[in-house]
């Protein structure tokens, strides 16, 4: 199942077409809040997704269909408890950080720079699909780079915590697209990653059982036609269940908390006036205009 979040809040189903949505609100068992902030309707059925399915298939044959185009799609996330990212996780990303990226803009690499790790970014820097990235004006009137990752995203369904790795897959409800757009140079990574509009999610929530495997998905990042990110999330270095028992191991896992699983390598600038086209294999795809904040 496709889930999207739409409108002012709905939940909907994206059909096979990739063309049409149908509206799945009457299907969900609490009342419908519009208000983001009333997000608890979206957490339990991240957290119960597997109990509430047979009453959700059934509104996607009953529900009212629409087309795609005529709606607003949401983010596919409803304000989580946290977003956890990771930091080096494709060989060939660490690569061109330790002999280009870095040198260019902090001058320095430290070990520590190279390791694999998770850090957060704030959830007020998630936006949607049919959203813009925004370039904040410090660091632009700074002259700091400001990049594109794309990133294989997960979301949870059921928490936990110190999760094992055989069981960690069955704490996914689901895959998205997701970008970490980040302001390169010295300081910490959350501050850098956490600007408003600098976590891009969708454009839906592809659930578990339609991505077999998640190790075998091509993610590909193009500006203006120009192929700038091309590889297969078989290249990770940790792989998805050692990322959620790390990850558990830290900080309690919450339902509907979204995991940004690293970037490939093909990182660079973004500026004003671009749009960034994302693709995953079986998640779809994005559309993002990059404009600069006034
Ligand atoms: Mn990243």
């Amino acid at each position: 199942m496709k889930l999207a979040i739409f409108d002012d809040h709905r939940l909907g189903a994206v059909l096979a077409d990739d063309q049409t949505i149908v509206d799945l609100t009457g299907g969900v068992p609490w009342p419908h809040d519009p208000d983001p902030l009333g997000a608890g309707w979206w957490v339990r059925l991240c957290r119960d997704f597997d109990q509430l399915r047979p009453r959700l298939e059934a509104a996607v044959a009953d529900g009212p269909r629409q087309p795609l185009g005529s709606v607003r799609l949401r983010p596919p996330v409803l304000n989580p408890t946290k977003i956890i990212a990771c930091a080096v996780n494709y060989a060939e990303h660490v690569d061109e950080m330790r002999d280009a990226v870095l040198p260019r803009v902090s001058g320095k690499v430290q070990a520590w720079m190279l390791d694999f790790d998770v850090f957060l970014k704030a959830p007020s820097s998630i936006v949607g699909p049919e959203d813009s990235i925004l370039l904040p004006a410090g660091p632009t009137v700074d002259g700091k780079e400001i990049h594109h990752e794309a990133e294989l995203t997960l979301v949870v369904s059921r928490g936990g915590a110190s999760i094992a790795e055989a069981d960690a897959l069955d704490h996914v409800l689901g895959y998205t697209i997701g970008l970490d757009i980040t302001v390169r140079g010295e300081g910490d990574r959350s501050r850098r990653k956490s600007y408003d509009t600098f976590t891009p999610l969708g454009p839906w929530l592809t659930t578990r059982d339609e991505v077999p495997d998640p190790h075998a998905l091509a993610v590909e990042l193009s500006i203006d036609g120009e192929i700038r990110q091309r590889a297969n999330t078989a290249d990770m270095t940790v792989r998805i269940p050692g990322i959620i028992a790390y990850a558990s191991s830290v900080m309690r896992l919450e339902p509907g908390d979204a995991i940004l699983t690293g970037a490939p390598q093909g990182v660079g600038q973004i500026h004003d006036g671009e749009v960034i086209h994302t693709t995953i294999t079986r998640l779809g795809e994005m559309r993002l205009p990059v404009r600069r904040e006034t």
